[in-house]
């Protein structure tokens, strides 16, 4: 199910545009509008899930999808041999501000390590 009011359904069932750079039947893919690293993508699932708090085992395959969907597009942008990072911020204290589950590929530079 979709929620009306959820900026990333609507992205990905195409009501309103996005730079999209993949989609499967289960997952769209594309270009964060306010990117933070040279690669900036963001993996969507189609069907709404607010967060990794409201996942469960009907999602397994769906998560690996997931993963895998980005190692090929990590692959495609160029930085999987210098590294990349893959990131799910959960609730407020991680930053979480889109609500609809989506995970960060972030690469084309130096990450530090702690994130902040
Ligand atoms: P969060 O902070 O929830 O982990 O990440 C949400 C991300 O979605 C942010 O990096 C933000 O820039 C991105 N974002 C928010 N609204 C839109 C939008 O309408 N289009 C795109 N392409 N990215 C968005
Ligand atoms: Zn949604």
């Amino acid at each position: 199910m979709h929620q009306d009011d959820c900026i990333f359904c609507k992205i990905s069932r195409h009501e309103i545009p996005a730079s999209i750079v993949a989609e499967s039947a289960t997952l769209v893919a594309f270009h964060d509008v306010n990117p933070m690293a040279p690669t900036h993508i963001l993996v969507v699932p189609k069907e709404h899930v607010a967060s990794v708090n409201d996942l469960d085992g009907t999602h397994a395959s769906l998560v690996g999808d997931m993963v895998l969907m980005a190692k090929d597009l990590a692959k495609e942008q160029g930085v999987d041999v210098d590294g990349f990072r893959l990131v799910l911020n959960t609730g407020p204290q991680a930053g979480q501000s889109v609500f609809h589950i989506h995970m960060h590929l972030l690469g084309g530079r130096v990450m530090g390590w702690p994130p902040g």
